[in-house]
């Protein structure tokens, strides 16, 4: 379905983005990589699916390099025709001792460089009338929960950057949307579980357990592959006019 399509995923080194750029790979995406850590691995099994792989290490921080990024994905690929905005940090502290650079950091990271990243990949995907904007908010762009201020700021921000940017390609073969995740078993959910377990002297299954247990009514972990497959819906034809939304795939978190 996306074969000659190229999908740049933010953060695919691991977790929900290398799940969302293995399934986008599955239906013949070529596609370009980024985040830290050793991605040769990754690199190499998405390679495995016969399609064009690149990476490129720009820290989604840093606008300069966000636009690095978007040039090496056009000289090397002819531009990004599926951009999924998904790298993204965490940071959990009250709002009195919350470090003022993490709160930099984190709305930088989970925020900011969705602008710079959807603002240069837009006139390509004018120029072919066909494009395929993926935000990946969260729960927490929906609801808040205490002690995450710069994430539920960055990710409620997310949803609204979804929503105006869906308007002004509305009338285009553009679509801008977001998928809003409940829990998901990845590097940046375990670091709560193992603060958790030490805070309170409990085992790390006994933390796992209360951490579903407080959001989510499935009790159930949402898998990078299910976010990776609502992905690939948005970019079939089903999907030509879903435009704006902000889809959960939470267990039920939002529905209370
Ligand atoms: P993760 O820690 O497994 O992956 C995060 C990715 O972002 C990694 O590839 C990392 O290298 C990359 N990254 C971090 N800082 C970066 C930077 N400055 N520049 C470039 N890349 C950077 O986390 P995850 O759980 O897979 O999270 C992915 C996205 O999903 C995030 O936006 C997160 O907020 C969102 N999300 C996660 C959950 C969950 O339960 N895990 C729930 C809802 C939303």
């Amino acid at each position: 379905m996306l074969k000659n399509k190229t999908a740049l995923v933010t953060g695919s080194t691991s977790g929900i983005g290398l799940g969302i750029a293995k399934q986008l790979a599955k239906q013949g995406a070529n596609i370009v990589m980024n985040g830290f850590g050793d991605y040769a691995a990754a690199k190499a099994e998405i390679e495995a699916l016969g399609v064009k792989v690149g990476y490129h290490g720009a820290d989604m921080s840093k606008p300069a390099e966000i636009e690095a990024m978007m040039a090496y994905a056009a000289t090397e690929f002819g531009g990004v025709d599926i951009l999924v905005n998904n790298a993204g940090i965490q940071h959990v502290s009250p709002i009195e001792s919350f470090p003022t650079e993490r709160w930099d950091a984190v709305i930088a990271i989970n925020l900011t460089s969705a602008f710079h990243t959807t603002r240069l990949a837009i006139p390509n995907m004018r120029a072919t009338n066909w494009g395929r904007i993926i935000n990946i908010a969260s729960a927490h762009g929906l609801v808040a929960s205490a002690n995450k201020t710069a994430y539920v700021a960055a990710k409620h921000g997310i949803v609204g950057l979804t929503k105006a940017v869906a308007l002004e390609v509305a009338t285009t073969g553009i679509t801008v949307n977001a998928i809003c995740p409940g829990w998901v078993l990845t590097p940046l959910v375990q670091a709560q579980i193992d603060a958790r377990a030490a805070k309170e002297g409990i085992s790390i299954e006994a933390a796992t357990k209360d951490l579903l247990g407080e959001k989510e009514p499935s009790l159930q972990f949402t898998t990078p592959e299910q976010l990776g497959d609502m992905a690939v819906f948005m970019c079939s034809a089903a999907a030509n006019n879903v435009r704006g939304v902000a889809w959960a795939n939470d267990g039920g978190w939002t529905a209370q």
